[in-house]
């Protein structure tokens, strides 16, 4: 028998009283690995009751001591990070590389969390006026939730809960139906470190369960990543409830290719991040743009892409898996179709893709246009597949100039020998991840992760100080203290400004 997903709530792992269930695929293979269940309202009212009776025990936990329990989780982490990547690539379809790299950055965010003492530090002024002194508390907020979308469901939900939990706070995450059993996983360590039950409630579903719980009395904040659309809704939704609200959308990065640059550096880099993972980044390099003599490294950048091929996630030599779904797969071979029928110069065709062994994969090999346009479908819309597209500048400031008009701004990069022409481009291009010789600028826990422009709807971005801003409220306090034999001063002497 399929096994049945379970939800967690108040510390336990329990069976939904649901009556539908959507099937978690094996993307390489079809094969149904579980069943998730659509949680109830019950269940909802539940999970967020039970945080809600947790968070009001521990946001007095000393901070040391909630810094102590992150310690635990990260070992666990790491004991556990080679099975967290099978489960992951399994549900997912990423080879096993990448999902071990999937899970090391959750790591990363944990490590950081253990460092939430000094990031929960106020501010002090002493003397504001005489004998009086100012200084600020950070407080956590209540119950914060965080929606995740498939493409990295142990690192992803691992932005949003350990620091929202480290700053004092209790947590639901409602992670994406398409791959749930790792966020699972990674529950049940969180058990294991020991922390107090109810912090942490894992619910299943999809629109329906979301819709519910955006408009929750009892959220405080919501932490969402996935498509622009559902971005944009969900910031709407939430702020229109007085929700505090992050929401990370879609994305369409640019690499820029200078003439100077180091050729076998900008090959490597851009195979790299255009085709693996199958595209299915949000940091991914889906446009390169070739300045001056560049543009005659097209049909080099093809025969890089031309070695990476797709495979088995235990396969050493593929450089990707398959695509999430069928659906997916039928999405990407449509966009491509469609760029042939705009003009786009099809370089390298992806869409009879075979994989020995498995025939029913979701598999697209790596793809390549050139001669793309900005006026074009397959450049305006995320892609999200093993697919490169080239477009051609005659300068740096016209490159500039193509990034600037494109409505996303998660990242970018360019790959120059001038120092000139990166700075330049660093202080000019509208993006929130810059990388200068660096394809994919996934910036570490200790900065934070600022998407830009459509790509971000929000205030505080993810982890790193901001994350700490985005879950805590500041209390700022005004004290005096009188000797006992002080003498009754007119409050009319007191000046505060
Ligand atoms: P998605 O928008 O389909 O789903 C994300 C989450 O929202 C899931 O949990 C899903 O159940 C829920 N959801 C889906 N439709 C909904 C609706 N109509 N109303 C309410 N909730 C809904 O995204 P996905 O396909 O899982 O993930 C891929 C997308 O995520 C890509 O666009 C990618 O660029 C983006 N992404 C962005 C970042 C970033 O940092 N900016 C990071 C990772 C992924």
């Amino acid at each position: 028998m399929t096994n049945k997903i379970a939800l967690f709530i108040n510390g336990e792992f329990v069976q939904s009283r649901s009556e539908r269930f959507s099937d978690v695929v094996n993307p390489a293979t079809q094969e149904v690995i579980a069943k998730v269940p659509f949680a109830t309202d019950s269940e909802l009212e539940d999970a967020i009751a039970s945080a809600r009776a947790a968070f009001k025990l521990w946001r007095d936990v000393p901070v040391p001591d909630r810094a102590r329990y992150f310690f635990r989780y990260q070992t666990l982490l790491k004991e556990h990070q080679k099975e967290l990547a099978e489960i992951l690539s399994r549900e997912n379809g990423k080879t096993f590389q990448d999902a071990m790299g999937d899970v090391w950055r959750g790591i990363e965010i944990v490590e950081h969390a253990c460092s939430i003492p000094s990031l929960m530090m106020g501010e002090t002024v002493e003397n504001v006026a005489r004998g009086i002194d100012t200084y600020s508390n950070i407080q956590p907020l209540g119950v914060c939730l965080g929606i995740t979308p498939f493409n990295f469901p142990a690192m992803i939900p691992l932005w949003m809960f350990p620091m929202a939990i480290a700053c004092g706070n209790a947590f639901v995450l409602k992670p994406s139906e398409q791959d749930p059993m790792t966020p699972m996983r990674l529950a049940e360590l969180f058990m294991e470190a020991g922390f107090p039950k109810g912090l942490l409630n894992v619910v299943h579903g999809g629109k329906e369960q979301v819709e519910k719980l955006l408009k929750h009395k009892d959220i405080k904040t919501i932490s969402f990543v996935g498509s622009v659309p559902v971005a944009r809704h969900v910031y709407r939704t939430g702020t229109d409830h007085f929700k505090r609200v992050q929401a990370f959308g879609g994305a369409k990065n640019h690499m820029v290719v200078m003439p100077d640059a180091a050729k076998a550096q900008v090959l490597s880099a851009l195979a790299g991040a255009s085709v693996g993972a199958a595209g299915q980044r949000c940091m991914a390099i889906s446009v390169a743009v070739l300045v001056g003599e560049a543009k005659n490294w097209a049909e080099d950048i093809k025969a890089e892409l031309a070695k990476a091929k797709p495979g088995a996630w235990n396969d050493d030599k593929a450089a990707f898996g398959p695509v999430i779904s069928r659906a997916a797969k039928d999405r990407v071979l449509g966009m491509i179709a469609k760029g042939v029928d705009e003009g786009a110069r099809l370089l390298l065709d992806g869409r009879d893709c075979k994989v020995p062994g498995l025939p029913d994969g979701n598999f697209v090999g790596a793809t390549l246009f050139d001669k793309v346009t900005s006026n074009m479908d397959i450049y305006k819309e995320e892609i999200f597949g093993p697919v490169l597209l080239l477009m051609e500048a005659e300068t740096l400031e016209e490159a500039i100039r193509i990034i600037n008009d494109n409505p996303y701004g998660n990242g970018t990069s360019i790959f120059t020998n001038s120092g000139y022409a990166a700075r330049t481009f660093q202080n000019k291009v509208e993006a929130g991840q810059v990388g200068i010789n660096v394809p994919i600028p996934v910036p570490l826990p200790f900065f934070s992760f600022t998407g830009w422009k459509e790509s971000f709807f929000g205030d505080h971005h993810a982890y790193g100080k901001q994350a700490v801003r985005f879950y805590t409220e500041t209390k700022t306090i005004t004290a005096r203290w009188f000797a006992e034999d002080s003498k009754v001063q007119s409050n009319m002497t007191i000046k505060l400004q």
